[in-house]
């Protein structure tokens, strides 16, 4: 009763006209598949290509999503986006908290907060992204660090907003590195943050949320991960780079 959610996250990938090109190809691949509308396809672009695509896309099947927003409505920010902006330049989703963010840009679980809400404000969905490094992993605090992240990137949104976000749960060991969690690992968090989500909201509303899971995904193993009871899609880096891996990967789903 989810749909599944496919999201690219091309990271600070391609030029306006790469990113144009790109989509007239996934574009074609994409109506080649049969059953493709039932599941939503986003790609999250950099800032500099989302109005251009949101042109090119009038129509289309796929869905922008921006890669990070600014808390604050407006102001002096220098470098930022503000939801109002972004929404303005086409995009519907954004991605907030991704751990590259955490990592080399200061976000914190309160910043996550925060521009979850504006970001909903101003009707943005947004990709929550959690997820526990490699120490972490190791020291068994998995659940309990992503725990936290969900109560924290949540506190003070409501039952009818936090049923439009998507949680990304993203291990930060398998970003990039070629290393997917087990399907059974991968689902046992992703369950996890659903009954986080239940205790907060209640069974109703967590049921409704859509969970995908982060880090070395690709087209053969997308079929095992959305196998799993609690995964209801994915958050892809470096196969979405390729509208002809993408939209492999989009199939296999
Ligand atoms: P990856 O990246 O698919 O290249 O591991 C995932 C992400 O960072 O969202």
């Amino acid at each position: 009763m989810r749909k599944p959610i496919l999201a690219g996250n091309w990271k600070m990938f391609k030029t306006v006209s790469q990113a144009l090109s790109y989509v007239e190809h996934l574009e074609g691949l994409l109506a080649e598949i049969q059953g493709v509308e039932a599941a939503d396809v986003v790609i999250c672009a950099p800032a500099t290509s989302l109005y251009p695509l949101h042109n090119q896309l009038e129509g289309s099947r796929i869905k922008l999503g921006a890669q990070n927003v600014h808390q604050a409505e407006e102001g002096a920010y220098t470098g930022e986006s503000s939801a109002i902006m972004l929404k303005d330049a086409g995009a519907n989703y954004v991605i907030i908290g991704h751990s590259e963010r955490r990592q080399y840009f200061g976000e914190t679980d309160e910043s996550v907060n925060a521009k979850t809400q504006q970001a909903l404000k101003h009707g943005l969905l947004p990709i929550v992204c959690v997820g526990e490094d490699l120490d972490q992993r190791n020291q068994g605090v998995t659940n309990t660090l992503v725990e936290s992240q969900v109560r924290a990137a949540f506190s003070a949104v409501s039952v009818e907003d936090v049923t439009r976000c998507v949680v990304a749960y993203e291990p930060i060991w398998a970003i990039g590195t070629g290393m997917t969690a087990t399907a059974q690992d991968a689902n046992a968090v992703c369950a996890h943050i659903r009954t986080v989500l239940s205790d907060l909201y209640g069974k109703a509303a967590a049921d409704q949320i859509r969970i995908q899971y982060g880090g070395s995904v690709k087209p053969d193993n997308i079929a095992e991960l959305m196998s799993q009871s609690d995964i209801d899609g994915a958050l892809v880096g470096g196969a979405s780079l390729d509208p002809g891996s993408f939209s492999k990967l989009v199939k296999e789903a």
